[in-house]
């Protein structure tokens, strides 16, 4: 079974994603990651990160994988290293790249291969797995976003400037080429702004379960 998410950034598909695998005893997969440690692995050596071809001899030359729920990159352990503002900053321009997405994608399918998966990204219910047993789009005003990342990190960035990242980062998104956020035609849309993280569960698993008897 494959349970897929999209969505924009900030609107809660981690968080939920997470705690609906649990439940539903799913593997649990954040595509996101993938870019993120690309990104990562490519700041490390202190390299152009706006060189699409340096970025993707990065992503050919690297080995991502995943143990305990943790990104490692090479074998080690960055998970803690995705979340950084420098990261925030460039990974959704890596991400642009079809070549780089090819690469995450097949890292992706290999996981899955098999097992019952919960997936979360912003091409997942499109490109990923068009074939998905479920699929989700959450949504969320940009002004909620950003409300939410600031109390998640109030000695971080100021309000108005995690608001302007997170527009800049919608438009990037949707934009792409290749990949780019967008609504698939049989995703259920579930607007996040005014829900809490338990309301949108029980919505998603309601809607799994009413899926499922048909
Ligand atoms: O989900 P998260 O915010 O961690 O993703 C980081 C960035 O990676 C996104 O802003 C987006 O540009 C890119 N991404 C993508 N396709 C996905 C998942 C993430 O392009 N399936």
């Amino acid at each position: 079974m494959v349970v897929a998410i999209d969505g924009p950034a900030g609107v809660g598909k981690s968080t939920i994603a997470a705690l609906l695998a649990e439940k539903l005893n799913l593997y649990y997969l954040n595509s996101g990651s993938f870019y993120r440690a690309i990104t990562y692995a490519h700041q490390l050596k202190n390299e152009d990160i706006l060189n699409k071809d340096a970025v993707l001899e990065t992503a050919k030359n690297i080995k991502i994988s995943v143990k305990n729920s943790k990104v490692c990159v090479d074998g080690i352990d960055v998970e803690d290293k995705l979340h950084t503002l420098d990261v925030d900053k460039y990974v959704s321009q890596v991400s642009v790249d079809p070549r780089v997405r090819d690469i995450v994608n097949s890292i992706i399918k290999n996981i899955a291969e098999g097992i019952d998966i919960i997936a979360e990204g912003r091409d997942i219910t499109t490109v990923v797995f068009p074939n998905a047993d479920f699929k989700f789009y959450f949504d969320a005003n940009a002004e909620i976003r950003a409300k939410r990342r600031y109390i998640q990190h109030p000695d971080g960035q100021d309000f108005e400037t995690i608001l302007s990242e997170i527009k800049k980062r919608d438009k990037n998104d949707k934009e792409k080429p290749v990949g780019s956020l967008k609504i698939a035609n049989d995703a259920i849309i579930i607007d996040t702004s005014y829900l809490t993280i338990p309301q949108v569960c029980e919505k998603v698993i309601k809607a799994i379960k009413a899926q499922d008897m048909r």
